[in-house]
């Protein structure tokens, strides 16, 4: 008989800001599904858009996440890691994937609404050349060429993440034009490279799932399974986001030792039946996603933390 190998998680927050109630409950789940499995878990940095993130809150975002009462098997600065993703780009213009685009957002405006609640990019510049310097010298974003069609995709949480990427979102940037390397190469690229098998990350980011299963398959990657959870959300449905600056880690700090905030998250989504002080290891022998709640839940931050059903 084969033994299965012990899955592999990741965390994989974007350094934009401070942390928030969000992003310790994305990562104590992360987190929860691959230790209950014996699994290892990687925490990876996403710093790459230098307009938005800085080194400082890399660093608060590990002490934060330790504070909790998290440990990771690495801590991957996706910065670092320059070289596997520019060799994947290689490998894609190799393949006659790569193209110029010069379009704007504004040039989607008014056109097909995409799944994630954009506009469809119409894969306008399809077809246009990289310059002959290749992808390094186009001085525009460079996009992907994707494989037209459907992809079925289930998320374990039974949320259908089936798309056809290239139609209904269209072809992604993977060089923006600030020559940042944007998300949806960079995320593929590192989640094979970590090995990671399970994908656990907040239903904002499940619009996006399909585009990465089509760049797994060009670049030749594994695709691992996906499972896409609840969010806490501002009274009015939006993501609580990090940019808001609403419920920042360093006041949930201030006013909560790590046992208590715990509590407070497990209790709200139902991982514990109270709201008692607890550490994350304390909630590994009764994890199972069969008790965390599927609906968003509405988070109120008024110096203290409630939650609305
Ligand atoms: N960096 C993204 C974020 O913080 C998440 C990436 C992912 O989990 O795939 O929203």
């Amino acid at each position: 008989m084969i033994a299965t190998p012990p899955p592999v998680g990741r965390f994989a927050p974007s350094t934009t800001g401070e942390a928030h109630p969000g992003t310790l409950l994305a990562a104590l789940l992360a987190w929860l599904d691959a230790r209950a499995a014996g699994g290892r878990v990687v925490l990876r940095l996403e710093d790459l858009d230098h307009t938005r993130c800085r080194p400082g809150w890399s660093s608060q975002l590990v002490d934060d996440l330790a504070w909790l009462g998290l440990d990771w098997d690495e801590v991957v600065a996706q910065g670092t890691r320059r070289i596997e993703h520019e060799a994947a780009l290689d490998r894609l213009a190799a393949a006659g994937r790569l193209y110029p685009c010069a379009c704007s957002r504004r040039d989607r405006q008014g056109g097909r609404r995409a799944p994630d609640g954009g506009w469809t990019y119409p894969n306008t510049c399809r077809g246009r050349p990289l310059p002959a310097g290749g992808w390094r010298d186009a001085g525009e974003a460079v996009r992907v060429r994707l494989d037209d069609g459907r992809l079925e995709i289930d998320d374990e949480s039974g949320i259908d993440l089936s798309q056809d990427p290239a139609a209904e979102l269209g072809d992604p940037v993977v060089v923006r034009r600030d020559r940042v390397l944007a998300y949806q190469l960079v995320v593929v690229v590192d989640d094979a490279a970590a090995g990671v098998t399970r994908v656990v990350r907040g239903r904002d980011i499940a619009p996006s799932t399909a585009t990465q299963v089509a760049l797994q398959r060009l670049l030749g990657l594994p695709t691992p399974t996906y499972r896409h959870h609840l969010l806490l959300v501002e009274p009015r449905g939006d993501k609580l986001a990090k940019l808001h600056g609403s419920a920042p880690a360093s006041a949930l700090r201030a006013r909560y030792r790590a046992d208590e905030l715990c509590g407070l998250l497990a209790g709200a989504v139902g991982l514990a039946t109270d709201h008692r002080p607890t550490r994350p290891a304390e909630l590994l022998p009764a994890f199972a996603w069969s008790r965390v709640r599927h609906e968003d839940l509405v988070t109120r931050w008024n110096g203290e933390l409630a939650f609305e059903p």
